[in-house]
């Protein structure tokens, strides 16, 4: 690790990271109310009808798609109201962690890789619970819980792949091989020559291939 990058990653941990962060606390709280949502959500169908099963990929490309915009826009590019975004991923998350040097060393450094709380409440309140009611409005209440259950489910499948980017590769969940090709992805994502231009799905890679993102090397170079 470069001199400088340690050095950042001191000056984060002691200035903007609070003295009483706990990243156990984080972790529980991202996904044990992200669980509790989609179990509440699926708890609450009723006699699902063969068509209303659809909502589940049309969720999921929907959710590809957000993820991919709100990543290449409002996380790589100031945009107002949602500048925050932009500061804590470029302005932190990319120069806390390099394509070199992608993992975490403590857990309080999960501050630099999750969402912060408030971030997620603000992403269900305002983007899934409105889209869910309007869709048991326009169709039926099974396909509004549905769009939620599945809206949420993706938002921890993509913390819980961007964790796994920024934990050790030889771990047990690092070393599956859809998680290792992903963070070869990522990681060249993190390359700062690479990051404005290529690799903006955290998750599965089909906005990029749509939208002539992909970039694919060996990982580091
Ligand atoms: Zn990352
Ligand atoms: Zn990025």
């Amino acid at each position: 690790m470069t001199q400088s990058l340690s050095e950042y990653r001191e000056r984060y941990r002691r200035e903007v990271i609070p003295e009483n962060y706990r990243g156990v606390a984080h972790l529980c709280f991202t996904f044990g109310t992200g669980l509790a949502v989609v179990v509440y959500c699926l708890l609450q169908l009723t006699r699902v009808q063969p068509l209303e099963w659809l909502t589940l990929p049309l969720t999921f490309l929907y959710a590809n798609l957000a993820e991919y915009l709100g990543h290449r826009f409002a996380m790589h590019r100031p945009v107002r109201g949602l500048k925050i975004l932009f500061e804590r991923h470029a302005g932190q998350h990319h120069r806390f962690f390099s394509h070199r040097d992608m993992e975490l060393e403590t857990l309080r450094d999960l501050r630099v890789v999750l969402f912060p709380p408030v971030l997620m409440v603000f992403f269900v309140v305002v983007f899934a619970f409105p889209v869910g009611i309007l869709l048991t409005w326009l169709f039926a209440e099974n396909v509004g819980f549905l769009f939620v259950a599945t809206a949420v489910a993706y938002f921890l499948n993509y913390e819980l792949f961007h964790l796994a980017y920024h934990m050790p590769a030889d771990s047990w969940f690092g070393r599956r091989r859809l998680v290792a090709v992903l963070r070869g992805l990522h990681t060249n994502h993190h390359d700062v020559r690479l990051m404005s231009r290529w690799n903006f799905n955290i998750t599965y890679p089909i906005c990029d291939a749509a939208f002539g993102s992909f970039y694919k090397t060996g990982g580091k170079s």
